[in-house]
């Protein structure tokens, strides 16, 4: 890339220093030599003129470019130095400025790839050295000073790191970690030194696995001029017919090449790749991979949209809510049964798998290493531990090898209607447990579906592993027209291949699972990039930036892009027709034409630039600063724990004696008080009147504030119960009435969140 922009500036100043230095001579006194000099400049223009047309024959494309050599050729026989001359610095600008756009997409992506750390702090036997890239393994302890890339995929072992992965995802604000929360390669160390342990090799990182992808995206080069040969199918023959007729009815030969110079098609050859690039560009500051023309392109006509649901329409980032053991038939405890099974799934990329590993540090329990580990991507994984066999996943994958009781179908119907994901554990071929884990939406995924529509999609489809119960769970409100669940990788394939028949299908993946389906659609999409995942490989656009709404993004700039690169078009090939038929008739000479020609070029290109300043997709005018979002979402995070409090309480209850319930109660009553109100009152005095001034209308957080009132009126009601349940603790009607409240209350607080969190999002600056 940088070579051929080296390349055209070579050629460039060559034709201008033939094309001043002419002049000098000619101005002194000696055409003849002038006209060398003219000519002598435009040689080196000339030979790239001929190496492309004669790669573009090799590859049978139609080429536009022979109307550029059909002209440099008639004005050197014709004796026309001057005009060889400034035809060949048009060709050598045009050329000039698009690998300028080249460079500058290039540079967004180069920048990754400079940044390539190479070697690594570790420890070893006890002390700390410096070790090359190559000879990290899983299970080292690594440093990681203030300003440092992160070599490798891990966890941190540091109460609170900061990484500013903005080249990974455009996210600007620096995300801090906890200890326990597992880090990518690539970002860079923003705060303090810590330390982290790698979970894979730098090769299997997910640096390396972006930077793959970058250099494939690099070599891949644009079909972009594509549009061009569709037009040069009329566009060679109109010229060259209205060439001939200006020379056989004016018997002037001069007029016959002036038409053909204005003809000169540069527009068409360089405002589409040049709106291409420049659109790749402008993802990828985003956090958006593009890699290549042809997926933008099918991006802009996409008409059928595909969703994956776990880890894709969902977070990934599950929480767990307990484990039921009911039926198993071994004997195993709950921190045990937790310990293999998140043992097993530190093996699999699944995102449920991770979730199952970060639930068994949260509780710091130590992991082991299992062995045989075998995976059925959307089913699960088996393996062994300490001499035990070990069987993960699904209900139908489980049932392979274990009898797994009836009570357990029940449990999954009753779960499912909550969207929980249920994974269930086999050991040596008995049935052991379930983990339920509440898989929650992403924040952003109904605003980006809702974007999504807007910018022109017609049908919208989830596409599900899951079970039907889960899966619609997840789609209500999304306003999807269509989920098909329980689909293996192969069933998805199918759904991609039948509904390419009827459009353009953007598939959108995080999974393994997902890639046959990825490389199937029109333009497959993979969410961020965990660790070097095939799907990242099998997708043509990968959202390092891991937000849905970044698709939504993405599809804005596509169609753009499109716009762009066909006003760039239409109205370059217009003022051509122009000043073709002012060439025809004589009022245009061939060098004159040449300016003209050189003058609707730049404006062309400059016109395609502005691709490079496409605005984001937005709703709302003002903004939140991203500082202020990120801290009132950790409020949330903050209130996470009072929140599960409640949920165990509400489960708790049904089974307690009224004596035992008072003293549970009571601490609960004054866990709301101390946290949850306070946080809520300061939402209702401070940030909403900040939040409506950004939203305008008349008073745009009413329906919000109401939630509020209705909070408090339920905690009202509780603390009442908690009253009177001291004076009457055996009061069973009471307990029930206290029940319900709290489930009134659980229910509306995680909406509420919820609802907050989106508000927030929806206008928050980048
Ligand atoms: P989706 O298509 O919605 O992304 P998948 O096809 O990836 O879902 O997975 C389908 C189901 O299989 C999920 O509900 C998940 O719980 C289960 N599953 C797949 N792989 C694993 C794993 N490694 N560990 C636990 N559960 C798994
Ligand atoms: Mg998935």
């Amino acid at each position: 890339m940088n070579r051929s922009w080296r390349a055209a500036l070579t050629v460039f100043l060559f034709c201008l220093a033939g094309l001043l230095g002419g002049g000098i001579l000619w101005l002194a006194g000696s055409p003849e030599s002038a006209s060398w000099l003219w000519m002598a400049g435009g040689i080196p223009a000339l030979i790239d003129l001929l190496r492309r047309t004669w790669g573009a024959l090799r590859r049978r494309e139609a080429g536009v470019d022979v109307l550029a050599l059909i002209s440099i050729a008639g004005a050197l026989l014709m004796q026309q130095a001057l005009t060889a001359s400034v035809i060949a610095a048009m060709l050598a600008s045009g050329r000039l400025l698009e690998s300028f756009a080249e460079r500058r997409a290039g540079r967004e992506m180069s920048a990754l790839l400079g940044r390539a750390p190479r070697s690594a702090r570790c420890y070893r036997n006890g002390a700390l050295v410096e070790v090359p890239l190559d000879e990290i393994v899983p299970g080292d302890r690594l440093l990681i000073r203030r300003g440092e890339i992160i070599a490798a995929d891990g966890t941190t072992i540091t109460e609170h790191a900061v990484l500013d992965e903005s080249a990974l995802t455009g996210e600007a604000l620096p995300v801090t970690y906890r200890n326990g929360d597992p880090v990518r390669s690539g970002s860079v160390n923003a705060g303090d030194a810590f330390e982290m342990v790698a979970t894979a090799t730098v090769a299997n990182s997910t640096f390396s696995g972006i930077v793959k992808l970058v250099e494939a995206a690099q070599r891949s080069k644009a079909p972009a001029a594509r549009l061009a040969d569709r037009y040069a199918l009329w566009f060679v023959p109109l010229a060259l017919g209205m060439s001939g007729a200006a020379w056989l009815f004016s018997g002037d030969p001069l007029r016959a090449l002036a038409v053909v110079v204005v003809a000169t098609p540069c527009p068409l050859i360089l405002a589409v790749p040049v709106a291409v690039v420049s659109a790749i560009s402008r993802c990828a500051q985003r956090g958006i991979l593009v890699k290549g023309g042809g997926a933008l392109e099918a991006l802009a006509s996409a008409r059928n949209l595909f969703f994956d649901k776990t880890g894709t329409l969902t977070g990934g980032q599950a929480r767990l809510i307990r484990i039921d053991r009911t039926g198993a038939a071994s004997r195993i405890d709950d921190t045990e049964l937790l310990r293999l099974t998140a043992s097993l799934e530190q093996m699999s990329h699944h995102v449920i798998a991770g979730a199952v590993v970060a639930a068994a540090r949260a509780r710091s329990i130590p992991l082991g290493v299992p062995d045989e580990v075998s995976e059925i991507p959307g089913s699960g994984v088996s393996g062994t531990l300490d001499g035990q066999r070990l069987m993960v996943g699904t209900y139908d994958y489980v049932t392979r090898e274990a009898a797994v009781p009836g009570a357990v179908r029940e449990l999954l119907d009753r779960t499912a209607v909550e969207g929980t994901a249920a994974v269930l554990v086999a050991v040596d071929g008995r049935y052991a447990g379930t983990l339920l884990l509440a898989d929650a939406l992403r924040t952003e995924a109904p605003r980006a579906l809702r974007l999504l529509r807007k910018t022109g999609v017609r049908r919208i489809v989830m596409l599900t592993g899951d079970r039907r119960e889960v899966a619609e769970t997840i789609a209500i409100g999304l306003n999807i027209d269509e989920v098909l669940a329980g689909q293996t990788p192969a069933d998805k394939l199918a759904a991609i291949t039948a509904a390419r028949e009827s459009g353009p299908t953007v598939m959108v993946g995080d999974g393994v699972n997902d890639a046959p389906a990825l490389a199937a659609a029109t333009v497959g999409v993979a969410m961020g990039a965990r660790g070097a995942t095939a799907s990242a490989e099998a997708a043509g656009i990968v959202l390092l930036a891991d937000r849905l709404d970044r698709l939504a993004e993405a599809l804005h700039i596509a169609h753009q892009a499109r716009r762009i690169a066909l006003q760039s078009v239409f109205a370059g090939m217009g003022f051509s027709l122009l000043a073709m038929l002012a060439a025809a008739f004589g009022f245009l000479a061939p060098l004159y034409g040449a300016l003209v020609q050189e003058a609707i070029d730049v404006a062309v290109i400059i016109n395609a630039l502005r691709v490079l300043r496409i605005r984001p997709l937005r709703a709302a005018r003002h903004r939140l600063a991203a500082a202020d979002v990120e801290r009132l979402r950790a409020e949330h995070q903050r209130l996470a724990p009072v929140l599960d409090h409640l949920d165990t309480a509400i489960g708790r209850l049904a089974s307690m004696h009224p004596h035992e319930a008072l003293p549970a109660l009571t601490a609960l009553d004054t866990l709301l008080q101390a946290q949850l109100l306070p946080h809520e009152s300061a939402d209702d005095r401070d940030v909403y009147p900040a939040i409506a001034g950004l939203l305008g209308g008349d008073d745009p957080m009413a329906a919000m504030s109401h939630s509020h009132r209705e909070i408090f009126r339920l905690h009202r009601s509780f603390s009442a119960g908690i009253a009177r349940l001291k004076t009457q603790p055996a009061d069973t009607a009471l307990l029930h009435d206290l029940q319900r409240s709290l489930h009134a209350l659980d229910a509306i607080l995680r909406l509420h969140f919820a609802q907050e969190e989106e508000i927030y999002q929806s206008v928050s600056e980048d």
